[in-house]
């Protein structure tokens, strides 16, 4: 397979040899690698992507979560067309920044009051950075498996201690608990309950394998973060699609803090981090000892006017509803299959967000799982190499139908590989 791969995309390959001179890796985003070396897209339009050799692909990677619209949308586009009309950097208060906190907070009723940034990772540290202040205490839970950002990985990573920025003056300490296991999770919260300041967890694991919290182990961890004065801090960077409200509101459970990203850009950089009001007014500047929290781009006008035109006018309930009903029955339909054909994949997620794993023995996973990337492309169907799918608005039933008989069909060819 890697051997056509390369035959078939001259031009991506010499792309990347390029990239390499200047870019370690080719790129600056570790997550987008694809083994032997990754195409290079030159156009995106509504669900496709067009790469440097001419093939087209129809997208089901949506980068990763935060291209639900679709690579144009027609609304947007008008929007950041008339902001642009006002400036590009205005470098000031403005009303464009209040509509879209308006907005969300309404969408969040954990959410009283938010602020921007330009990621998710920045979004992550200042909710801690708040969690901590607000508890006085130093040590932040977080899950196995468990992704909230490129910087915070690294630490969650090595389990080591962070002595966070200067300016914020928090030093903290991890410390990593097994996702959807209470006990196992009690143990180690009892054990430090004086010195835990927040739990930071997202209420299905998306980087770890799309696996969804248990609805009984997230209300856990929301008695107990309260039982033991800490902040619950649900990181809904990619969740909150699955709603109006996020994963939350479907479950009913009100965290003390919220993070989110991604999508409420309108598809530009953005991160936002919010929660009850007696946390979150930390940040008041007009209260003497408000924890600073600066960025020359939170609060984008060109951001500000595509988020709010997507909250109001696409992220609709009826709109977030269809598309996460067609997710449920794309991983329904491939599950089915895959039980039914004995394959050796399955799908985990939910609504919209989901993800193949593969379940040859241990060794052969990261194999399987390539073969079947390799094999899509080879349809004209682009996954991320190492399983997850993600629906946008750019596409229709009969595009997901299509693709569901194209992975059972790449899925019956590796399964014969595999025996
Ligand atoms: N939290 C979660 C759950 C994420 O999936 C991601 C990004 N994939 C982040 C945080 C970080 O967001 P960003 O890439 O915008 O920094």
């Amino acid at each position: 397979a890697e051997r056509s791969y390369a035959s078939k995309n001259p031009k991506s390959a010499q792309a990347y040899g390029q990239a390499t001179d200047h870019l370690p890796g080719g790129s600056t985003r570790s997550s987008i690698f694809v083994h032997p070396f990754p195409l290079f897209i030159e156009k995106g339009e509504g669900g496709e992507l067009t790469d440097v050799d001419g093939h087209v692909y129809m997208d089901f990677v949506s980068d990763f979560t935060s291209g639900i619209y679709g690579k144009t949308h027609p609304l947007i586009r008008s929007a950041i067309i008339s902001a642009l009309d006002n400036g590009l950097q205005l470098g000031a208060h403005s009303t464009s920044e209040s509509h879209l906190a308006s907005l969300l907070c309404a969408r969040f009723p954990s959410i009283d009051l938010i602020r921007f940034a330009n990621s998710g990772t920045e979004a992550n540290i200042l909710a801690i950075t708040a969690a901590l202040r607000h508890t006085g205490k130093r040590k932040v839970v977080v899950f196995e498996d468990g992704y909230h950002g490129s910087v915070l990985s690294h630490f969650e990573l090595s389990g080591s201690n962070w002595g966070g920025t200067h300016d914020m003056k928090v030093p903290f300490d991890y410390l990593v608990c097994p996702y959807n296991d209470i006990a196992g999770s009690d143990r180690v919260i009892q054990a430090h309950s004086d010195e835990i300041g927040a739990i930071l967890v997202e209420p299905m694991l998306g980087a770890g394998g799309c696996i969804p919290g248990d609805i009984d182990f997230l209300q856990y961890l929301r008695t107990k973060a309260t039982d033991i004065g800490a902040a619950l801090i649900f990181d809904e960077v990619q969740t909150a699609r699955l709603s109006t409200g996020g994963r939350q509101k479907t479950l009913d459970i009100v965290p003390d803090m919220t993070t989110l990203g991604k999508f409420f850009g309108g598809g530009f950089a953005f991160g936002a981090f919010g929660g009850n009001r007696s946390i979150m007014q930390m940040f008041d500047a007009r209260s003497s000892g408000a924890i600073s929290h600066g960025g020359t781009f939170n609060n984008s006008p060109l951001t500000m006017a595509a988020g709010a035109v997507a909250v109001e006018k696409i992220l609709t309930e009826e709109a977030l509803a269809d598309l996460n009903q067609l997710g449920d029955w794309m991983r329904d339909s491939l599950n089915e299959a895959f039980e039914s054909k004995s394959l050796p994949f399955k799908m985990t997620g939910l609504g919209s967000i989901n993800q193949v794993h593969c379940t040859l023995s241990k060794d052969s996973r990261t194999t399987g799982l390539s073969l079947l990337f390799h094999k899509l492309l080879g349809r004209g169907y682009w996954i991320a190499q190492r399983g997850l799918i993600s629906l946008s608005f750019a596409m229709t039933r009969k595009d997901v139908e299509g693709f569901v008989n194209a992975v059972i069909g790449c899925a019956e060819e590796v399964g014969k590989l595999a025996r």
